[in-house]
């Protein structure tokens, strides 16, 4: 739990700072068409993973974040919770 607090707030500061960003883009292009995407076909500020409810943007700027469906997987590993 703490790991996934981590990770959200890992990928908002990423978010609004602009790091990470051609990491996040690369996923969210998959996140686009993926049928888990509350916004089919697009990203929006409100797009959501419907398998994990975490807010996609925010998601995909945070490395140490996966894919739930294995989709992507994270950039680099922590193993710290
Ligand atoms: S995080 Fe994975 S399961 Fe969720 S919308 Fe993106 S590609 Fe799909």
């Amino acid at each position: 739990m703490l790991k996934k607090i981590k990770e959200i707030a890992q990928g908002y500061y990423n978010l609004f700072t602009g790091n990470e960003e051609e990491l996040m883009n690369n996923r969210l292009e998959i996140c686009t068409v993926c049928e888990y995407n509350s916004t089919p076909n697009e990203i929006t500020n409100v797009s959501y993973c419907k398998s994990c409810g975490c807010g996609l943007k925010a998601k995909a700027a945070s490395p140490d974040s996966s894919c739930p469906k294995g989709y992507w997987n994270a950039h680099r590993s922590t193993n710290k919770s």
